[in-house]
This record gives structure tokens, sequence and C-alpha cells, in this order.
């Protein structure tokens, strides 16, 4: 059978495949200590399962629902950002997505032409590369410097501007550096931003798992044209521990919104009922558990992150957001005798059982990344035997 084009240029997720990797060792009944997935490992609040399982019961979650998303979590997301971030946005500058996952794939569907440019500073979340493949879109990647933290500068930016350029895709708090954009490298980039009329796909996702007095500045706040300019995508996955319930989120221009939901009016209908009821208690109940899993998070941090920081050759400046740590090991392929990171990875699961993502997917093949979104007792395990891995091969 004939398979398109477009879909033999898909990469399957590299971190879904390496976690189910790791997933299948353990079931089959080695112990596999995994540091690869990008999800809290507590499970969903109570109160929110409650809303959940109160929607079943009355009946609200039998039906079909607007592709916009309901009326009531379209309302919660609105009261959240306004709390949050102090922006006042209109139920038609709303949607709910499945996911943010969900909500960039289809803004690229509706932003980009063929040939059409995104710039994506690098390292960068794997599936958006994908995703603007999938819309015959390019990625431009911009390479942020390791000594700023590989964040990008508008110097940078600029150098990589066309007449193409249609977007910036903002991650910050970032998945995988962990790094968290300063109000006046916002600032700047925003302003650069919509003197060349490029959109800002700010992705939020991680904006409230910020540790050690860090601050999260969202760029949308920073000024009316930057606001104007900007697509906020957020979600309840990270912060509200939610990964399955597949809620996210968009807010922004009212033309570009409308699309979308026209797209997924012809693609997923809506999101699952029950998801957005219990979507709805998140945003708009107890925020206590969102800081408690937080402070777990910052915790669990400062706890490892001078451990892993000293296994040889790992190169690796402590992360303010997220919930990653990703070192350069190039010096430590060196000490070990390789060359690939693919190779190190592989031999470090089949060895010592412990399974962590190679950077190549995020653009940084010198670097892994290790999730701490696991207990403290497995993080010290893996660092012990990591140790262990490295001092057996120098
Ligand atoms: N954006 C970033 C940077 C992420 O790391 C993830 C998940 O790993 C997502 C978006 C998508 O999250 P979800 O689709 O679960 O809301």
């Amino acid at each position: 059978m004939k398979i398109s084009q477009r879909a033999q240029k898909i990469a399957p997720s590299i971190t879904l495949a390496t976690s189910a990797k790791a997933k299948a060792l353990k079931e089959s009944g080695l112990d596999v200590l995994s540091l690869t997935v990008g999800e809290p490992d507590f499970t969903t609040p109570k109160n929110i399962g409650a809303a959940a399982k109160k929607a079943i019961d009355n009946g609200t979650a039998s039906f079909y629902k607007p592709s916009a998303g309901i009326m009531e979590l379209r309302q919660a997301i609105i009261e959240r950002t306004k709390k949050d971030y102090g922006l006042t946005y209109h139920q038609n500058q709303v949607m709910v997505t499945e996911g943010a996952k969900f909500a960039t794939f289809c803004l690229f569907q509706v932003l980009l032409d063929a040939g059409d440019e995104v710039l994506i500073p690098t390292p960068y979340w794997v599936s958006y590369s994908e995703q603007v493949k999938l819309a015959q879109g390019k990625s431009v990647f911009v390479g942020g410097k390791e000594a700023n933290g590989y964040k990008v500068t508008v110097e940078e930016l600029e150098a990589a501007r066309t007449t193409k350029t249609q977007a910036l895709l903002l991650n910050s708090p970032c998945n995988p550096t962990g790094a968290v954009y300063t109000t006046e490298e916002l600032q700047k980039i925003g302003e650069w931003a919509v003197a060349h009329d490029i959109v800002i796909l700010s992705d939020d996702i991680y904006g409230k798992l910020v540790y050690n007095k860090n601050k999260f500045t969202p760029i949308a706040t920073l000024s009316e044209k930057i606001r104007k300019q900007t697509i906020i995508i957020n979600g309840v996955s990270k912060s509200y521990s939610m990964t399955g319930w597949r809620i996210g989120y968009v807010l922004g221009d009212e033309q570009i919104i409308q699309a979308m939901i026209a797209f997924a009016s012809q693609s997923t209908s809506n999101c699952a009922a029950v998801s957005q009821y219990a979507a709805v208690e998140a945003l708009t109940g107890t925020q206590e558990t969102v800081e408690e899993m937080r402070q777990a998070f910052e915790n669990r941090l400062n706890t490892i992150y001078p451990k892993f920081s000293a296994l040889p050759g790992f190169k690796l400046t402590k992360p303010q957001g997220a919930f990653y740590l990703f070192p350069n090991i190039r010096e430590t392929l060196t000490l070990c005798g390789y060359e690939h990171v693919t190779d190190w990875v592989q031999d470090l699961l089949e060895e010592v059982q412990v399974a962590v993502v190679t950077g190549e997917g995020f653009g940084a093949p010198d670097n892994i990344r290790i999730s701490y979104a696991t207990d403290l007792e497995t993080l010290e395990k893996a660092v012990a035997r990591m140790k262990t891995f490295i001092e057996s091969k120098i």
C-alpha cells in the first residue's frame, strides 16, 4: 500500500519512542530506571477527577461539544489568563485544543503556506519541526549559545530572518533546556517581531514550573503591540498533572483562532467533553496543588542537580524551569571512547538499565535529556548507576 510523501517524511516522536522502549523493558522484568518522560509523576488532583465524575454522572459529558471548546472552559481560560497575566481576551479569541500539541499543529496549519518559514530557537521541543513539515513550512533553526543558557538574541534571530519568515516559536521555560528568558530579553524580541510583522507563538506550557526565585514573564504582557502579535499556547498537562486528559488552549488574534476552530471542526470536532469539565475545575478550583507539585520539582532539582553535574565530563547549567536537565556530554563521550550520543545512550540502557533521551531530536547532538519528573529515590539510583557506567569505561 502507498504511504504519502508527506507521511514518509515524519519522524516519530523520539521522546515517546524512548519512553515506550524503557517501559517495554521494565515490563519484561528488568529493573529499568526511566528518565525519559515529559510528564509529572503525580496523579491528577482529586478535585479535578471529582469534576470529571460529576460530568459523567449528570450526563453533560455524553454529547458533542463546540469545536472551540465548551463555553465554561473558555471562560475559565479567560479568567485564569486575566489572573495570571493581567490580560483580557474575549470568548472568540480562545480555543480549547487536544493538548498544547494540537494547538501548535493546528497553528502551523492555519499560518503557513508552502515554503513559509518558522524561526525555531535550538534546542527545541521535538514536535515543532515535524509539525512545521506537515504544514509544508520550513523550520529555520536558530542556535542559542550554550553560554547564554541556549537562549537566542534578537541579533541571532535577525540574521535568520528572510521575507518568508512568518512566525517565531518561543518556549520559555524551555523544554529541553529549562532556560527562562528575562523580561529585557523578551522585550527586545517582542519589539523586533512587531517591527517585522512576525507572529510570536509563545508556548507557555511550563510557565508555572519555575524554580529558585526565577520568574516567568509571558511575552504577551510586555506591551499591547506585542500582545496583538502573540498567540499564547498553554494547557493543563504539566501544571495540573493532566497529561492523559489532553487539554490545551490558545489565545490570540481572532482571525487566527477562528481559522483554527474551522480546522478542528473538520478534523477532531471537539476535545473529549469529560476532560473539558475536568479542566474547568483545574483552572478555577484550588491552585494549592499546583504549588505543591512545583515545590516538589524544585526540591528534586536542587537535590539532584549537583549530583548530575558532578558526573565526569557533564557540562550542565542549572535549569530555571520545566523539569529536565540537558547536559552537554561531548567530553564524557570522549572519556568513555564513544563518538555518538546515541550509542552511549543505548549502552547506558543495556548495561545499567537507565533510560534517557538523546539530544538529537531536540537539535543538540552532543546532549542528553534527563527528566526529573520522577521520584527522588529513582533519580538518586539513576545518577549512581550512571556514575558506575561512566567509570567502567574510563
Ligand atoms: N510544548 C512543550 C514545550 C512540551 O514539552 C509539550 C509536551 O511535552 C507540549 C507543548 C505538549 O503538551 P500537551 O500536548 O500534553 O499539552
